[in-house]
Parts: structure tokens; C-alpha cells; sequence
């Protein structure tokens, strides 16, 4: 799943693009788990654009819970969590505030489950600080899309793991993609930005084209990419992962189609581009920084750590979290 930013990332220039045909996905295929333990030594860190530099924004997964329970759920770990109460989740805002923090993309489980969530985005308002939401869209409603213009959300981001039904349906449970299309159509009727967001596997490789195909007719303001990582539920599912030779057909068809699409069809991350681990942390829902939301790893808790720390020590191990997803396993050719 993306990260919802107010900006769109590119398709980086590939070195060399063969015109290779989309493979047919073979859910059976073995692949070996490769091991995800953070490089010792993760070589060149690739340089971000200027723009991507600065340490502005994070993701929040402000609750935990959730009401549908995809089979390939990253946010799914061992051990029991507890949310931030209202006034600990108020004094993190603040702190973040005083961190630099100027962008907050509101996570979960489901964001929208949270009840004191609008107060949260209200709190937001009182540091000037923008925000987005991610969200399964099955309880944005025309009343929540309306709230929601009136916060001035920046943008939404609705997950979508078929272009079809039955595609994601089979991951997410039945009726899933009539209410995720309802609400992304809910947040575009009030005028706020929305974009689909795709994780790309094996199962639904073969609709990669016709994703953006389902957002234009949506109406989507953006259709991003990304992809499976070896996360949470998605640890029991490595077959489902894309290796090299799927990983290279489709960023190469996928860039050339996003020349010809009505709307940006762009790439996450975890698919291609600059890794931004501790640049764009992610906070768990008891408040704890990891180096990005496709990384359980726990480095410190907010509320603990003095604000005017949290850039520095973010940037001090930056180095050792590059590509900490585990994405060398299908951007790397003879990797997995
Ligand atoms: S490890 Fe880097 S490339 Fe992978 S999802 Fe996190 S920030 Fe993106």
C-alpha cells in the first residue's frame, strides 16, 4: 500500500527496459523466503530527490483494530498492542509537531475505526500540520467524506488488491471492493483527493493494466503501486510474492502504460525508486517509531524521546535500514 502524499512519485529511469509480455501469474510456483535481516553493510544508499530529503512526514497507525482481515495484512505482530489513549495520542501530535512533523498519514488496522479521530485531524489543524488517511474504505460513508472536506484532508488512500471482485474480494472477504469503490467514490463526489492503492503480488499481477483502467473510470485522482512484503500475515504467504523476472515485466509495462493514463499512475517504494526508510517513519499504534510502515521494527517511542532528538536519531541509523522491507528480493535479479 502507498504512503497518501500530496505529491505524486515518478517511475525511475530504468537502465534498461526489455520489452518483456506480462507473465501469467502461477500461484504455485515455489519461492524460497530469502532472509530479511537488515544488511550489515546495505552499500550505496540511493540519493533522494531534493524534495524527498527533508524529514516532514510520517505514517500513524492510530489503531490497531480492523474489520476485515486480509490475508496478506502487514500490521499483524506477535505480541499484544494497545492504542494511545486521546490525550497521549494528542501529546504525541504535539510532539511531533515540535519534531518538524508537518505531514501525518492517519493508519491503522482501520483508521476509521478510531473513534477520537476527527478530533486527532482537529488537533493537527492547531500546528498547521496537513494529513492524509489510508484506509480499507469500507466505512467512508457521504457523511465521513463530508466531515472530512471540512478538515481539508489532503488525501485518501483506498486499498484495492483486484482490479475485479473476485480478485479482491478473495483477499480482503466478500463485498469488500463494492464498499471500497462506494467509499473512494464518496471522498471524489466531496472533491477530495483519492488514489487507489495497490499491492501488487502474484495474484494480481494479470490485472496490473486494468487497475488503472478501473481508476480512470472511478474517477481515482492517482492509482499507486506497490507491492508484497514479507510482513506480518504475509510471512505465510512467500508464493504470493513477486520475484525478479514478474517484478521486472511489471514495472516495465506499468511505466509505459502511465505515459498514456489519464490520471498518475505511479510507483511506492517497496515496488521501485528511493528506499526513504527513517526519512518517512512510520509510528505504531502504542507509539513507537520503525523505520517505515513495511517494517515492524521497533527504534523508539515518541513520547519518550525528546522532539529535537527524533530527526538525528532517525538519521543516524538510516544507513542500516535501507531496503529493510526486504524489496532485494524481487529487485534484484538471483537475490530470491
Ligand atoms: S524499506 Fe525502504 S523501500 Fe522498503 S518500504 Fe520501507 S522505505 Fe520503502
Amino acid at each position: 500500500m502507498g504512503f497518501p502524499k500530496p505529491w505524486p512519485t515518478e517511475w525511475p529511469d530504468p537502465p534498461d527496459y526489455p520489452e518483456l509480455p506480462m507473465p501469467p501469474t502461477r500461484p504455485d510456483a515455489p519461492a524460497t523466503p530469502p532472509d530479511y535481516e537488515p544488511d550489515d553493510d546495505p552499500g550505496e544508499i540511493q540519493p533522494l530527490p531534493e524534495f524527498r530529503q527533508p524529514f516532514y512526514a510520517v505514517t500513524w497507525a492510530v489503531n490497531h483494530a480492523c474489520n476485515l482481515k486480509c490475508t496478506h495484512c502487514y500490521d499483524v505482530v506477535p505480541y499484544s498492542r494497545h492504542d494511545l489513549p486521546t490525550d497521549k495520542a494528542l501529546t504525541l501530535i504535539d510532539r511531533l509537531a515540535e519534531a518538524g512533523v508537518t505531514f501525518i498519514a492517519f493508519s491503522g488496522g482501520e483508521a476509521f475505526l478510531r473513534k477520537d479521530l476527527y478530533i486527532l485531524m482537529e488537533h493537527c489543524q492547531t500546528h498547521h500540520m496537513r494529513f492524509g488517511a489510508r484506509s480499507n474504505g469500507t466505512r467512508i460513508t457521504p457523511s465521513t467524506a463530508k466531515r472530512l472536506r471540512e478538515l481539508d484532508i489532503a488525501v485518501v488512500g483506498i486499498s484495492f488488491d483486484g482490479a475485479t471482485p473476485a480478485t479482491h474480494d478473495a483477499v480482503r472477504g466478500s463485498g469488500a471492493f463494492a464498499e471500497a469503490v462506494a467509499g473512494l467514490r464518496a471522498l471524489r463526489a466531496e472533491g477530495i483527493r483519492a488514489q487507489m492503492e495497490v499491492v501488487l503480488s502474484r495474484q494480481n499481477a494479470h490485472e496490473a493494466e486494468l487497475f488503472i483502467e478501473v481508476g480512470e473510470k472511478l474517477g481515482a485522482s492517482e492509482v499507486n503501486f506497490s507491492t508484497m512484503a514479507p510482513q506480518g500475515r504475509a510471512k505465510h504467504r512467500m508464493t504470493d510474492m513477486l520475484d525478479y523476472p514478474t517484478w521486472l515485466a511489471l514495472t516495465t509495462t506499468l511505466r509505459q502504460v502511465s505515459q498514456q493514463a489519464s490520471i498518475p499512475v505511479t510507483p511506492n517504494c517497496a515496488l521501485i525508486g528511493a528506499c526513504v526508510a527513517n526519512i518517512e517513519p512510520h509510528i505504531t499504534c502504542d507509539g513507537w517509531i520503525t523505520p517505515c510502515y513495511l517494517s515492524s521494527q521497533k527504534l523508539f517511542s515518541v513520547l519518550d524521546t525528546p522532539p529535537h532528538h527524533i530527526k538525528d536519531w532517525l538519521a543516524a541509523s538510516r544507513r542500516q535500514f535501507q531496503n529493510v522491507c526486504g524489496r532485494e528480493a524481487w529487485i534484484k535479479a538471483g537475490v530470491a
